[in-house]
């Protein structure tokens, strides 16, 4: 059928924002193909993940209340841990009943669900073909050749592949002699894997300490992910739990460490040693493991985002780098900058023009809009963590040894104890804890 016709628009990807740019040029008339390399949007997809549906909503409008979710997350819990301890900060939001924003989501459900928009809005979801190249015929994105017989033509193509080693359109196209992406540096991206464990509601329920329905979010740091820049986590689905997590590429894969140190930061042997944690293990006892998945995260900022519009093409979401691991966001930034890219073609279709200059629109509504500020705002963030290891390691014990002091009943008069705690912050480097932790907060100020 899409053959030998010249589409509008043709869609590399059905994750978020793959499909939130489909929906968006769909709805508004155009000819839309969402090419899809799974056996169906969102087969091998993979996520914590928690989906925040304000941004949903602007793709869908009213339809979100009928998305495939999970639990809506009544508490946050953020652990702080150390081999034998937790720190924890938990907050528990009872606002979130009435007017839930974020859900937990498994996006084998989620995505298909989320596909089946885009094809209501008229766009063509091609299932079970991957995009092996980006044709350029005199500098200019002009279509896609896949696996499949025959090229698929269109006016522009928004690319939202993704990160990840199946994820290179991007850096193999050559537009001006140049890729129109580099190689993702190893402290661009973590390595993130998470499994699904089956588990009944009401034992979900009583060790979340959830009402029926409701849901909980539980993120660990320090020893969670042996000290490395990045974090474990457990979300509450409704029949299963999502545990995973992952840390800094270049520092899973550090070449000055020995065989035996670098195995331990082994994506799968971090999952282990935080599931057999004294906090964690309890809480995940009994379950079944029922599917395991691993994906890149990008983590490069503000400063690895790559070009992101040219002649005939927008780049989206992930492959445009765009995402918040501090505050676990990227789905969010990939459904919105979708959005836009989608609005910028429909207005490039009304102008019938889809040169660089016309596309440049997308980049200054991203400019404009809360995601570059927040890429900026936290593009220091993750070389922090990288270069100071102590804030994830040294610094977590540290306040293990004085809280377990303080609240340790033995004998010792409270003074001595509190004069015990100062020296042993001013000995072991409290101080210098204070400062880093100022300088971290101003770095993203
Ligand atoms: C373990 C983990 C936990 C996360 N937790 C959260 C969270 O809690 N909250 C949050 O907001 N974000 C989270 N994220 C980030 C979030 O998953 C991503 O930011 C989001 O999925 C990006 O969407 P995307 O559409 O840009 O890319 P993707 O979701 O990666 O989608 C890309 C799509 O393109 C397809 N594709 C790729 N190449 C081709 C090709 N050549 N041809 C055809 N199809 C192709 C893929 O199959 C896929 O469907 C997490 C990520 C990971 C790995």
């Amino acid at each position: 059928m899409v053959e030998e016709e010249k589409l509008d628009a043709i869609v590399v990807g059905a994750g978020p924002s793959g499909t939130a740019a489909a929906i968006t040029m769909a709805k508004a008339g155009l000819q839309v193909a969402l090419v899809e390399k799974g056996t169906r949007a969102g087969a091998k997809n993979v996520m914590g993940g928690i989906l925040y549906t304000h941004y949903l909503e602007q793709v869908v409008g009213e339809e979100w209340k009928n998305a495939e979710l999970e639990r809506p997350i009544i508490e946050e819990q953020r652990w702080m841990m150390t081999g034998q301890a937790a720190i924890s900060f938990g907050y528990k939001n009872f606002r979130n009943r009435e007017h839930p924003h974020s859900y937990s989501v498994l996006r084998a459900k989620f995505d298909a669900w989320f596909a089946a928009q885009a094809e209501e809005a008229g766009a063509f979801l091609i299932p079970e073909t991957v995009v092996e190249e980006l044709i350029v015929k005199d500098d200019r994105v002009v279509g896609v050749r896949t696996g499949r017989e025959g090229d698929l033509h269109a006016d522009v193509v928004v690319v939202c592949e993704g990160i990840g080693l199946g994820s290179r359109l991007l850096e193999k196209t050559l537009i001006g002699g140049k890729p129109l992406k580099k190689p993702l540096a190893r402290n661009q991206a973590a390595m993130a894997v998470k499994e699904i464990v089956a588990m009944d509601p009401a034992t979900i329920e009583s060790r979340f300490n959830c009402d029926p329905g409701e849901g909980a979010s539980v993120e660990c740091y320090g020893d969670a992910t042996r000290g490395l820049s990045g974090f474990m986590f457990i979300y509450t689905n409704k029949e299963t739990l999502s545990v995973g997590g992952g840390a800094l590429l270049s520092e899973m894969t550090d070449t000055r460490l020995s065989r035996e140190e670098l195995a331990k930061r082994a994506p799968n042997e971090l999952l282990n040693h935080f599931k057999r944690h004294p906090a964690i293990k309890p809480l995940l006892q009994g379950g079944e493991t029922v599917e395991y998945l691993a994906k890149m995260i990008p983590e490069g900022g503000y400063h690895a985002i790559p070009r992101l519009y040219g002649n005939g093409y927008l780049v989206c979401g992930d492959a445009a780098m765009l995402s918040n691991p501090v505050h676990r966001e990227g789905s969010n930034l990939a459904m919105e900058s979708g959005r836009l890219a989608g609005e910028t073609v429909v207005h490039a279709k009304e102008k019938d023009d889809f040169g660089e200059a016309a596309l440049r629109e997308y980049r200054l509504r991203l400019d404009r809009s809360w995601i570059m500020a927040d890429m900026k705002k936290y593009d220091k963030a993750v070389p922090l963590l990288e270069h100071n290891p102590q804030m994830l390691g040294k610094y977590p014990q540290l306040l293990d040894r004085a809280l377990d002091e303080f609240f340790r009943v033995d004998g010792v008069s409270k003074w001595d104890k509190q004069s015990k705690i100062l020296k042993m912050f001013r000995r072991e480097g409290g101080l210098k804890m204070v400062r880093d932790t100022i300088k971290a907060a101003w770095s993203m100020k």
